[in-house]
C-alpha cells in the first residue's frame, strides 16, 4: 500500500463519530468568527505557550497531520480549542467526544515527537458571544495515547485500501482518457486546450466561449484529464440554476459512457430544502428518524453509495434520486449523506455558493482535507451579482416591529433598544436614501445584543419556535458578521419610505457588497485552477477586477463556431428607448414588428427593460397587428408558467413573446431551429438610474476608475447579448435580431457585442 495522507480531524470524524445528527447546538460561529476566538484565547497565554503546532505521524501507510491548536510546555498541556455560540451544556455528547478524539490524536503526536511519558489534554471552549473559556482537562500516559491513535488508524486502514485503490484506478484511466466524441466540435478544442493549460499551470481561467460548442463537456474532459498528472483531488462543477447541474451530470455521463472502466465518483449536491424528505421535522434525532442513530448507519449508507459508482456495479451518479433512494434504503437523511459523500466523490456539481459563500462546505472541506481542487464556475456571468448577494445583509424596520409584538417578554427589551438607535438613524437622515462611510456603531451594538438575547432565549427554551424570531436571529449574525470586514467593497445605506402615517413608514437598513473581490480572492488561491465560462464575459477586466481573480489569471476568447451570414444583426437606430422617450417608441417598434413577421413569419422573443414597457409595447402591437399571435411574461411566473411560455414555441408555431430582459427568459433558453428565428432587443439592459447605483457608480469610479461602465454599461450590455443569443444555437440555425435603439449604433457599444455578428 502507498503511503495515505489524512488530516487528524477526517481521520477522527471517520472513525469516532457515532450516534444522532443533532444540529440543535447552531449555528457554529463563522471560520473569521473560529479564527478570532482561537487568536484572543491563544493571546491569554503565556510566552512558553506554542501556537499552532505542527505534527505527524504514521501508522503503516497512514500518515496522519495536523496542526493542535497550541501547548502550555510549562503545563504540559495541549490545549484543542473549539469556538461556540449559546449553551455549552446543550453540545450533543458525540460532539464533544469527537473533540476529545481530535485531541488524543494530537495527544499522541506530541508524546512521541517529544518523548512526553505524560501529558494533559485540555479541551478549551470559547464563547464567542461572551468570550469567556471553559476548560476540560484530563491527564493520560503516552502508552494510552499511543494505544488510542492506533486504534483510530485500524479503523480507517481498510477504508484507506479503498480509497488508494479507487485513486490508482481512476487516475490510471483518467490519463489515458480519450476525447468522448469522434471530433471536437468547432471551438471546443480551442476551450479544452486552454482549460487543460491552465489547469496544468495551475492558474486561474476565464473563458469567453460562445454557446453550441459544447462547453461543459468541453471543460470537463480537459479538467479530468489533466486530473491525473497534475495529482488533482477533486473537481468541483458549479452552476448559477439548476439546469446547469443537469448539462453537467450530462456531460459526466457522456465522458463515462466513452470509458466503461473509469471509477469516476460524482455527486449532485442540492440544497436541504430539496433534499430533505421531512420538512416538518426538526434536524435532530428526537424529531427525525432519519437523524436518530445517523452516524451508526452512516458507514453502510456511504459504502453502497460508493459502490454503486463502481464501473464493475452499477456506474451510477450520486443524483438527488440515486442519493435519496440509498439514504432511505439505510435510513439516513440524504442531505447529510451527500454532505459525507463530498469527502469521498471526485467530481461534485453543485450551486456557486458550496464553494464560494461565507460558510461554504466544499471550501471548508478543502482547507481541512489540505485538497488539490479545480473549480469549474458555468454560466459565469451571474457570479458578480450572485457573490454580491452571498455577502450582503440588509434588514427593514417593519419586520422588526412586527417582531417586537410577538416577541417574548424577554426579549423586548433588547429589541427596544435595537428599535431606539433605528429609530435615531431614520430621524437623523434628511434624505430618503443615503450611503455612508461608517458602520453606525451603536445600533450594530444594539443588534449584537438583541442576537446575544435570541440566542440565550432559544437556548432556554428549545421547544419555542417563531419564524420571524428566526429570520431576523439569522439576519442579525449574517449583518455582524459583515460588520467586521466592512471596507471599500461595500456600502450601508439607508432607505426610507413613506407610508401613510409614520406608522405605515419604512426603512431598510442594508450592508451591501459591490465587489466581492476581497472574499473570493482567498477562494482562488486556494484552488489548484479555477474556470470561469460563459458566452458573455466581456470585457475580461470587468470580472477580473470584481470577483477578485489572480493577475496570472489567463484568458480565452473562443472563436464562435457561427458564421456572420447566420445571423442579421440590425440596428433601429431611428428609435430611444429613453424613459422619457418609451411612449413615443411604442408604435415604431409596433411597426419593426409587423414588418418582420410579415417579411418572415416564425418564432420571435421581443425583450424589454421593465413590464411595464413590454405591457404597452404588446398592447401596442395587438392593436395594430391582431393577427399576430403574442403571448407575455407575467410577473412572478412559476415553473410551470414558464415552461407553457416556452411550449409556444414550437417548430411549426408562429408569433411573437414577450418578455424582460434579464428575466426569465433572457438566458439559459434553449430554442433551436425554426422554435427560434428572432430576437427584438428594445433597450439596452441599463441597470435604472437610481440612488443606490449612483453610489454603486462613485464607489466603482473611485477603484476602478471607470465608474458609468462598471455599472451600467457592461451589465447592460451582457444582457443585452445572452438575450439576441438566443436566435442561434446550432450551426445550421438563421435568425434574425433587431437591437432597437440609436446608442446601439455608438462604436464602444459595438464594440462589446461578439466579433462574429456583422452589424447591418
Ligand atoms: S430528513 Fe430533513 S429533517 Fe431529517 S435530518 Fe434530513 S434535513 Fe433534517
Amino acid at each position: 500500500m502507498k503511503r495515505y495522507t489524512i488530516a487528524v480531524r477526517a481521520l477522527c470524524e471517520f472513525t469516532a463519530k457515532t450516534g444522532d445528527l443533532d444540529l440543535r447546538f447552531t449555528p457554529s460561529p463563522t471560520a473569521q468568527e473560529g479564527m478570532a476566538g482561537h487568536a484572543t484565547v491563544t493571546a491569554r497565554r503565556g510566552s512558553h505557550y506554542q501556537r499552532e503546532l505542527a505534527l505527524a505521524g504514521d501508522f503503516g501507510p497512514l500518515h496522519v497531520r495536523g496542526r493542535a491548536d497550541g501547548y502550555d510546555s510549562a503545563a504540559q498541556r495541549l490545549e484543542e480549542i473549539k469556538t461556540y455560540r449559546g449553551d455549552l451544556t446543550r453540545m450533543p455528547d458525540n460532539q464533544r467526544q469527537l473533540h476529545w478524539a481530535q485531541a488524543k490524536v494530537y495527544g499522541h503526536l506530541l508524546c512521541a515527537s517529544q518523548a512526553l511519558t505524560q501529558i494533559t489534554l485540555a479541551l478549551v471552549y470559547f464563547d464567542v458571544g461572551s468570550q469567556k473559556e471553559t476548560m476540560l482537562q484530563q491527564e493520560y500516559s503516552a502508552a494510552e495515547l499511543k494505544n488510542y491513535f492506533e486504534q483510530q488508524c485500524e479503523r480507517f486502514l481498510q477504508w484507506a485500501a479503498q480509497e488508494m485503490a479507487h485513486r490508482s484506478a481512476r487516475d490510471a484511466q483518467l490519463e489515458q482518457l480519450a476525447f468522448p466524441y469522434a471530433g471536437f466540435r468547432p471551438g471546443q478544442r480551442e476551450l479544452a486546450a486552454a482549460m487543460y493549460t491552465a489547469s496544468k499551470r495551475g492558474v486561474c481561467l476565464l473563458a469567453q466561449a460562445p454557446t453550441g460548442i459544447g462547453k461543459s463537456v468541453g471543460s470537463l474532459f480537459p479538467m479530468l484529464k489533466a486530473a491525473a498528472q497534475q495529482q488533482t483531488d477533486k473537481v468541483f462543477f458549479l452552476a448559477a440554476k439548476t439546469p446547469g447541474r443537469q448539462l453537467a451530470l450530462d456531460a459526466v455521463q457522456v465522458i463515462r459512457a466513452s470509458a466503461a472502466l473509469l471509477p469516476l465518483r460524482t455527486l449532485e449536491l442540492v440544497a436541504r430544502d430539496n433534499a430533505c424528505v421531512h420538512p416538518e421535522l426538526a434536524c435532530h434525532g428526537e424529531s427525525c428518524p432519519l437523524a436518530r442513530g445517523f452516524y451508526d448507519r452512516l458507514p453502510a449508507a456511504r459504502q453502497a453509495a460508493l459502490d454503486v459508482c463502481l464501473p464493475a456495479q452499477q456506474q451510477r451518479i450520486l443524483d438527488r434520486q440515486t442519493l435519496q433512494d440509498i439514504a432511505l434504503a439505510h435510513q439516513v437523511c440524504p442531505y447529510y449523506l451527500g454532505s459525507e459523500l463530498a469527502r469521498w466523490c471526485d467530481v461534485i456539481v453543485g450551486d456557486y455558493n458550496y464553494y464560494f459563500d461565507q460558510s461554504a462546505m466544499l471550501h471548508g472541506l478543502t482547507v481541512m482535507n489540505d485538497w488539490k481542487v479545480s473549480v469549474l464556475v458555468d454560466e459565469a456571468h451571474n457570479m458578480v451579482s450572485r457573490a454580491r448577494k452571498m455577502y450582503s445583509a440588509d434588514m427593514s424596520h417593519s419586520s422588526l416591529r412586527v417582531l417586537r409584538k410577538i416577541a417574548p417578554e424577554a426579549l423586548k427589551k433588547p429589541l427596544d433598544r435595537v428599535q431606539r438607535q433605528w429609530n435615531q438613524l431614520v430621524k437623523e437622515q434628511q434624505a430618503d436614501y443615503q450611503a455612508y462611510a461608517e458602520l453606525p456603531e451603536k445600533w450594530l451594538g444594539a443588534l449584537q445584543t438583541a442576537a446575544s438575547a435570541i440566542s440565550d432565549y432559544q437556548n432556554e427554551h428549545p421547544t419555542y419556535n417563531e419564524p420571524l424570531l428566526q429570520e431576523f436571529y439569522f439576519n442579525a449574525l449574517q449583518f455582524t458578521r459583515l460588520a467586521e470586514s466592512f471596507g471599500p467593497h461595500a456600502l450601508f445605506d439607508i432607505e426610507k419610505r413613506a407610508g401613510r402615517s409614520s406608522a405605515h413608514s419604512d426603512s431598510t437598513l442594508c450592508i451591501r457588497n459591490i465587489v466581492p473581490a476581497p472574499y473570493l480572492a482567498p477562494r482562488f488561491q486556494l484552488s489548484h485552477c479555477s474556470a470561469l465560462f460563459s458566452a458573455t464575459l466581456s470585457p475580461w477586466n470587468y470580472f477580473h477586477d470584481l470577483l477578485g481573480m489572480p493577475d496570472s489569471t489567463a484568458w480565452v476568447d473562443v472563436e464562435s463556431p457561427f458564421v456572420a451570414e447566420q445571423l442579421s444583426v440590425k440596428v433601429a437606430a431611428h428609435i430611444s428607448t429613453r424613459y422619457q422617450q418609451r411612449q413615443q417608441s411604442l408604435l415604431p417598434i409596433a411597426h419593426l414588428m409587423g414588418q418582420q413577421y410579415a417579411t418572415q413569419r416564425g418564432n420571435y422573443l421581443a425583450f424589454f427593460s421593465s413590464f411595464d414597457y413590454m405591457e404597452k409595447a404588446a398592447q401596442t402591437l395587438a392593436e395594430h397587428y391582431p393577427d399576430i399571435p403574442q403571448w407575455s411574461q407575467t410577473r412572478r411566473m412559476d415553473e410551470a408558467a414558464r415552461a407553457d411560455f416556452l411550449a409556444r414555441y414550437t417548430p411549426d408555431s408562429c408569433g411573437i413573446g414577450f418578455a424582460v430582459l434579464g428575466g426569465a427568459f433572457g438566458e439559459g433558453v434553449d430554442l433551436p431551429g425554426a422554435r427560434l428565428i428572432g430576437a427584438f432587443v428594445a433597450t439596452l439592459g441599463l441597470p435604472q438610474v437610481n440612488p443606490v447605483n449612483e453610489q454603486i457608480r462613485e464607489r466603482m469610479d473611485s477603484l476602478f476608475g471607470a465608474g458609468y461602465d462598471y455599472t451600467y454599461t457592461y451589465p447592460g450590455m451582457q444582457k443585452v447579448v445572452q438575450a439576441a443569443g438566443r436566435v442561434i444555437r446550432t450551426q445550421t440555425d438563421r435568425g434574425t435580431v433587431y437591437l432597437i435603439d440609436d446608442r446601439f449604433g455608438r462604436p464602444e457599444l459595438r464594440a462589446l457585442l461578439p466579433a462574429w455578428w456583422h452589424v447591418e
